[in-house]
């Protein structure tokens, strides 16, 4: 039987100093064998003991060049999964709370995919190739793989539309529609040629003939954190501060898109915010934790959300220090608890797309 100490429940009743202290020896013992990667999202306490930080290209772009043998990972399920598909098999990949799922992921079944595939097919013979943002679980990629197609992310979405393009004559991009059309609208595909697919009902919601005409089909998910800002209040902000730039992340609605002055990745965000000239004012829509940290980081500017309030991600919060400091000392003793292992059934075709993935830049 266990002891006490060997309990998550236990971690949490430990006040933040000791789990500080308890991470930061394991984190010695463990020494080269470790690599701990935090998405930009969790916070602050957590972020401060990664090794190394970034969005989930960046992230992903990492766990395929390291050597180290447990990668452990502070974000949410599928970007572990993503880790244990292009990580060599002696490495071993672990996610501190493995409930730690994604809103947006889940809006895509694999079995709702395969069949809108079938019925898109079975009206149209264009050759179709299927983008998945990353924010997808493993199937979705393997599906991506099997059926000449790939992944992206916010940083690379054009670019993946692009090759797409080169291949095919239409593209069928989930899970987050906001991504797709924000996208394919930057790239001058009118909104016309633009559809979405409602997995409930007949043809997605469209007749033969919008299906036939789409250049991008769209499945019909979203981020909820992102559907949080809005462009009524930008709006209303602008008549107050006529100065202020917004920028988006890619995840927020069209409209939202449409009314800010920058839109791109986690990654783009911050570079351009550091980039800016001091005492320029800004209002950033997207999770709070990286927010008042670019605040944080950045006091000769004036930086904000752009929301009354401050939308997180709940899946990202339950990556706690408390979780990180079990996670690690039950590594230490040789526990490999809550490891992320994705079924080669899926591992090989989701390994094609997301090769197809980085080889786009
Ligand atoms: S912020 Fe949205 S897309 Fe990102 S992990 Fe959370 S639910 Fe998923």
């Amino acid at each position: 039987m266990n002891r006490k100490s060997d309990q998550p429940d236990y971690f949490k009743s430990l006040p933040a100093d000791e789990l500080h202290r308890r991470i930061s020896n394991s984190k010695k013992a463990l020494g080269r064998r470790l690599l701990i990667l935090g998405h930009h999202y969790m916070t602050d306490d957590v972020i401060a003991h990664t090794d190394e930080r970034g969005d989930s290209f960046g992230l992903a772009k990492i766990a395929a060049g390291t050597d180290a043998e447990y990668i452990v990972f502070c974000g949410v399920h599928f970007m572990a999964e993503t880790a244990d598909i292009i990580t060599k098999s002696e490495q071993k990949v672990f996610i501190p709370d493995p409930h730690a799922g994604c809103f947006l992921a889940d809006c895509a079944r694999i079995q709702d995919v395969e069949k809108a595939w079938k019925d898109i097919r079975k009206i149209t013979s264009d050759n179709i190739i299927p983008i998945t943002y990353v924010n997808s679980g493993a199937e979705m990629k393997a599906f991506c793989g099997e059926h000449g197609g790939l992944v992206c992310t916010s940083s690379n979405s054009a670019a993946a539309l692009k090759w797409a393009f080169e291949r095919g004559d239409k593209v069928f991009f989930f899970p987050d529609q906001h991504l797709g059309r924000n996208t394919a609208y930057g790239m001058g595909i009118p909104l016309d040629e633009i559809i979405l697919w409602n997995a409930d009902e007949t043809l997605g919601g469209n007749g033969p003939e919008a299906v036939r005409d789409a250049r991008v089909i769209l499945w019909d998910g979203f981020c909820d954190v992102h559907q949080e800002f809005n462009a009524a209040y930008i709006e209303k902000l602008r008549r107050k501060n006529p100065d202020m730039k917004i920028i988006v992340h890619p995840e927020c609605d069209f409209d939202v898109a449409r009314v800010a002055d920058y839109m791109g990745s986690t990654a783009y965000i911050i570079e351009r915010i550091a980039r800016a000239p001091a005492g320029t004012h800004w209002a950033v829509a997207t999770e709070r934790n990286l927010v008042n940290r670019l605040k944080q980081k950045f006091p000769d500017k004036r930086i904000e959300i752009l929301q009354t309030f401050e939308p997180y991600c709940k899946s990202m919060a339950q990556i706690t220090l408390a979780r990180l400091a079990f996670q690690l000392d039950q590594l230490e003793k040789g526990r490999l608890i809550n490891r992320v292992i994705v079924s080669e059934k899926f591992a090989e075709g989701a390994r094609i797309a997301i090769n197809r993935m980085l080889e786009l830049s």
